[in-house]
């Protein structure tokens, strides 16, 4: 079947669209996805929806590590049976964090695993990144952000420079 043409959601090309699941569908564990209303899915075009498996997968450790929703410990199980299944993508997180002292805001010194991934894959992962938030904009405001642009996700210590500066 040949795909429609319309619109893009993400790029605002017109294209032949297909469907897709952003955030992905990955980032709600089958335990809490009754949980999470009906995942909101984009029109997009094949080279806005060309995010990999291994991408998915990295996106929701990265995620799953880090966030603060009312299903986080379903996610954190999610992860940790993804990791448990996948040698190769447990090898890519091993190979890729290391254990840090930082200084925080209080004063207090906080150890926390830094994931730097090979330049490759972290585009990838901004992209993925990149594409969530264009998707949920379509799907709050009905328009393409910043059609034709891309949008740049800043590294955090482009962003706390005096972090950076404190590291141990
Ligand atoms: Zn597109």
């Amino acid at each position: 079947m040949a795909a429609k043409e319309g619109k893009c959601q993400i790029c605002g090309e017109v294209r032949p669209l297909t469907r897709e699941h952003l955030p992905q569908q990955a980032l709600y564990p089958k335990s809490i996805r009754h949980l999470a209303g009906n995942l909101n899915t984009v029109a997009a075009c094949a080279e806005c929806n060309n995010s990999s498996n291994v991408v998915d997968e990295l996106l929701k450790v990265c995620i799953g590590q880090i966030a603060d929703a009312p299903w986080s410990k379903e996610l954190r199980e999610s992860v940790d049976s993804t990791l448990s299944k996948n040698q190769r993508l447990l090898r890519l997180v091993n190979e890729n964090t290391r254990i840090e002292n930082f200084i925080a805001a209080n004063g207090n010194t906080v150890r926390a695993g830094v994931f730097k991934l090979p330049t490759e894959l972290n585009e990838s992962l901004m992209g993925a990144i990149e594409r969530i938030v264009k998707a949920l904009f379509y799907q709050h405001c009905g328009k393409v952000l910043i059609e034709h642009y891309e949008i740049s996700v800043f590294h955090p210590d482009v962003i706390h420079p005096e972090l950076s500066k404190k590291n141990v």
